[in-house]
This record gives structure tokens, C-alpha cells and sequence, in this order.
């Protein structure tokens, strides 16, 4: 079946035929206070079988104790508003039609349009994309800017993908979840293993079913209404929010040494704006290998490599280390930018940094965060820290909405005042009650949608 046809089809089919939708009020909470994790040693180099959405209700299981809010109007907060699943065949270069599995899952839009990545993976299955869409909630509620929480996947191969097979993917997910999204309704954004090139497509395939609209998707490219800083964006806000905290952990950013794992988007970016800051990356790793340098590497280059040869490895004049010994690099800042559940219990204690700031989301289980504490590792959370991303979207949707256009340094401006801001309120609350970062980010953003949802009237507390 052609492209064209499928998207007619898709078209025509009514709301409810392609939509499961689910305003699942059921307690999906494993948690009873406890750090919960897979039973079985994870090997070290490998990621934690946890569920990534048990280690985030872990957290707000916690938080919504600690603030008092009754169970049944945690029960509401806690599970996903709509969550949808569509199948995306795809006509390969091997001659057959192979097919996906897509999701979208809506967590809470008490605070505004739902807005989160969409994630191209062949581990992508609904529990992780229902734990991402919840961190989106909590993170838009703490960077304080007006949007609720979702999150987007589609399991398929995604680095084995042909560029032709990738946008056959990008717009058959586009033109099946189409009737759920909306600039003011749900609004993607690029996550692991897609790109300003994929919202272009995705904005393409919507514009085709819709008519014209930029502000359906950020991340754009900038020709085609994407906002200036919003690629280096995530990162940009890792390295604003490890200025922020390096005092805490008795670090000067221009004698810090660091380690990023994951050498994408977030991780190349922040690599590149610590190296700016005059601190060492001392190591970083990808899917495929690691390499270290004592001296430090030269991160531009080196995103240059990896442009061109597709991984880290075989970067001049680096050495190449294997995962266990990547893991166990001396440096003060540890930076994973990777996938959820990487520093679990089989490894946490073999980290050697003083600090972890959390660019990937999830990715460090609560045993492993427990022993990070007992080892005197300040830890700047996933749900503060990766926030760059969306702040810098919302000021793209703002952009394509006023269709105007700001320079970079404003952008960049925004961003750090933005970040700063959410690091001292949680920073303040941590403080006030004694807990660690993590938990008061949790906190202050599940207070934040719980006040818009009583407000809307949704919730009564
Ligand atoms: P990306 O696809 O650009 O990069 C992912 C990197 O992780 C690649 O270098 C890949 O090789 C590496 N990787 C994959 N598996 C690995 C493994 N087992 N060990 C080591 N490295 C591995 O993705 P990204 O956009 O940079 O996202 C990275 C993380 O940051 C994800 O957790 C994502 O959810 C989170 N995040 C991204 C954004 C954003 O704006 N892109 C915003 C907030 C959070």
C-alpha cells in the first residue's frame, strides 16, 4: 500500500477506531516507600531491568506523602490521562512491509497543552513511554513553564533505519496519533534518536492533514520556524544548572573534570559548553564503545567525529575504554545523557565523581540513588536538570505563535534565568525540608499541577 493511500485511510478513520483512550484512574503505584528494584544482579554495563515508571512513581509516591495529598487525588495524578497505541507498517528496502508499534501517552494537562520528546528506539514499549510522559508533567510544572506532560515512541530499529525508511516512520506515527495533537491540544519535540530533520518531517505530514502549522511540533529546523539555541538547549541547561551547584560540591567549573555517557544531542552539547567553561572531558562513551583522555578532549572535534563515523570510538589520539572501566573513570562530574536506568545498583558504587548531573531522564534507579547518597554524591535530578529542552520549545511555540523570531542570545538569556529560578525554589524547598534535590523537585512540581487541577476544578483537595 502506498504512503499516500495509508494516510487517507488514516484520515478517514474515526477518532475512535484510532484512538485507545484511557483516563486510566487505577492505582499503578508498586511502591511502598521502599527503593524498589529487579530482582537478580543488572550486569554492571547493562541498564536495570526496573520498570522506568515504577522509579518515577517511586518519587512521587514519596513527594505526594510528604505533601500530604490524599490518595484518591494522587491515584488521578499518578496515571496518564490518554494514552494511545497505532501500528506503523513500513515498506523497508528489504522488500517487506515491517510493522511498528507507536505510542503517545498524555499524562496531565492541568497546566497547559501537553508537550514531550518522541523517542525512536527498539527498546520503546508503553511502560516507558507512560513513565516519560509522567516526568514531563513534574518538569514543565518545575522549570514553571505553561504545558502539561507527554511522551511520544515508536519500538523499531531506529539506528538500523535507512533515512527514506526513518521519514516513512516519522510521518505514518504523525498522520496515526494526528487527532490527538494540536498547538494547543499536544505539542512533540526530538528525543533519543530524532532530530530537527524528523520534526520537519512530522510538521510536513501534520501540515498535509491540517494545513500549515509550525507551532505543531518543536525542534524544528531554523528554516523552517525551529527556535535559535533549542538543539544545544538541554545541554545549555545542564551546564547553567552545574554552575548553579558546583559550590555545593566544592567545585570550581574551570578545574572540574568530567564524564559524559551518551554522545548525542544532550550529552555532545553539554560536553561541548563544559569544555567552554574551561572544565576537562575527561571520558565519554555511546551504545557502541568509550574513549578517555587525561589531558581532555577535544569535544567539537570529536561531535565532528562522530558525525562522520557514527560513534565515539576510533577518535584520534583518545584511548578506548570498554564499559566497566568507562563507568570507573575518576572526574568530578559524572554526566549521563544516555537511556533510563544506566546507574543501578550493580554499578552506583563504582562511579568515582563527586557529582552527577542528570541530563537522560530516568537515569539512575532510587537503590542506586540511595547509595549514591551514602557515598556523599551530590545529585542535580533528571526532572530539574534536562529541562533546558522543553524550556527552549515553549519559547519555539511562543515564536511560531506570534511568528516572530528571537536572536540566540535572548533565547540563551531566557533559558538561564529560567533554569536558575527552578534551581533555587528547589534548591530553598530541599533546604526547608531537609531532603535531597530530588525529592523537593518533586514536591514543588506535584504542588504546582495539583493547585491548576483543583483550580480547573478536575481534582478536589
Ligand atoms: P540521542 O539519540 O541524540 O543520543 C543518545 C546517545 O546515547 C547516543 O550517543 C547513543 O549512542 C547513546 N547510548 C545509547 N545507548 C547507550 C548505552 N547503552 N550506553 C552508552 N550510551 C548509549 O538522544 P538525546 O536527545 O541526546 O537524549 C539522551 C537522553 O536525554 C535521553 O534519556 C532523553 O530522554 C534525554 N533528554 C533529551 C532531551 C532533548 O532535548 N533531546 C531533553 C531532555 C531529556
Amino acid at each position: 500500500m502506498s504512503e499516500q493511500t495509508q494516510r487517507e485511510e488514516a484520515a478517514e478513520r474515526s477518532d475512535e477506531e484510532q484512538v485507545t483512550e484511557k483516563q486510566a484512574l487505577h492505582d499503578q503505584s508498586s511502591s511502598d516507600g521502599r527503593p524498589p528494584e529487579a530482582p537478580g544482579d543488572t550486569p554492571v554495563g547493562e541498564r536495570a531491568e526496573l520498570s522506568n515508571f515504577e522509579i518515577v512513581n517511586h518519587y512521587f509516591d514519596l513527594a505526594a506523602e510528604r505533601i500530604g495529598l490524599p490518595d484518591d487525588v494522587a491515584a488521578v495524578l499518578r496515571s496518564a490521562y490518554r494514552e494511545v497505541q497505532v501500528q506503523i507498517p513500513v515498506k523497508r528496502s528489504d522488500g517487506k512491509t515491517h510493522t511498528y508499534t507507536g505510542y503517545r501517552v498524555q499524562h496531565n494537562g492541568a497546566r497547559g497543552p501537553y508537550k514531550g520528546g518522541v523517542r525512536f528506539h527498539q527498546e520503546v514499549d508503553l511502560d516507558e513511554v507512560r513513565a516519560l510522559a509522567s516526568l514531563m508533567t513534574w518538569k514543565t510544572a518545575i522549570a514553571d513553564v505553561p504545558f502539561g506532560g507527554a511522551k511520544g515512541g515508536v519500538n523499531c530499529p531506529a539506528t538500523d533505519l535507512e533515512e527514506g525508511e526513518k521519514q516513512a516512520v516519522a510521518r505514518a506515527f504523525m498522520s496515526k496519533i494526528d487527532k490527538v495533537l494540536g498547538p494547543t491540544r499536544d505539542i512533540p519535540a526530538p528525543d533519543v534518536n530524532t532530530n530537527a530533520q524528523v520534526m520537519a518531517w512530522m510538521m510536513d505530514e501534520y501540515g498535509r492533514l491540517h494545513g500549515h502549522t509550525p507551532a505543531i511540533v518543536t525542534g524544528k529546523p531554523i528554516p523552517m520556524e525551529g527556535s535559535h539555541g533549542r538543539e544545544e538547549a538541554t545541554g545549555r541547561g545542564l551546564v547553567y544548572l552545574f554552575r548553579e551547584a558546583a559550590g555545593k560540591a566544592g567545585l570550581k567549573p574551570s578545574e572540574t573534570s568530567v564524564a559524559v555517557q551518551g554522545y548525542g544531542n544532550v550529552g555532545s552539547w553539554a560536553a561541548r559548553l563544559m569544555q567552554d567553561l574551561g572544565a576537562r572531558v575527561v571520558a565519554v562513551s555511546d551504545a557502541y564503545g568509550a574513549i578517555s583522555s587525561e589531558e581532555g578532549l577535544d569535544t567539537r572535534a570529536l561531535a565532528e567525529h562522530v558525525a562522520e563515523s557514527g560513534e565515539v570510538s576510533g577518535f584520534e589520539g583518545a584511548d578506548e575504554l570498554d564499559v566497566v572501566e568507562f563507568l570507573e573513570t575518576e572526574c568530578d562530574v559524572f554526566i549521563p545523557a544516555a537511556l533510563g536506568g544506566m546507574i543501578h545498583k550493580s554499578n552506583a558504587d563504582r562511579l568515582r565523581c563527586r557529582m552527577i548531573v542528570e541530563g537522560a531522564n530516568s537515569p539512575t534507579t532510587p537503590a542506586a540513588d540511595e547509595i549514591l547518597q551514602d557515598k556523599g554524591v551530590f545529585v542535580v535530578p533528571d526532572v530539574m536538570a534536562n529541562a533546558g529542552g522543553v524550556v527552549v520549545s515553549y519559547f519555539e511555540w511562543v515564536q511560531n505563535l506570534q511568528h516572530f523570531r528571537w536572536d540566540e542570545r535572548e533565547v540563551n538569556d531566557k533559558l538561564g534565568r529560567t533554569m536558575r529560578r527552578a534551581y533555587r525554589e528547589v534548591a530553598a524547598r530541599a533546604e526547608e525540608d531537609d531532603v535531597p534535590l530530588r525529592l523537593a523537585a518533586y514536591e514543588v512540581g506535584i504542588e504546582r499541577v495539583a493547585e491548576a487541577a483543583r483550580l480547573r476544578g478536575y481534582i478536589d483537595w
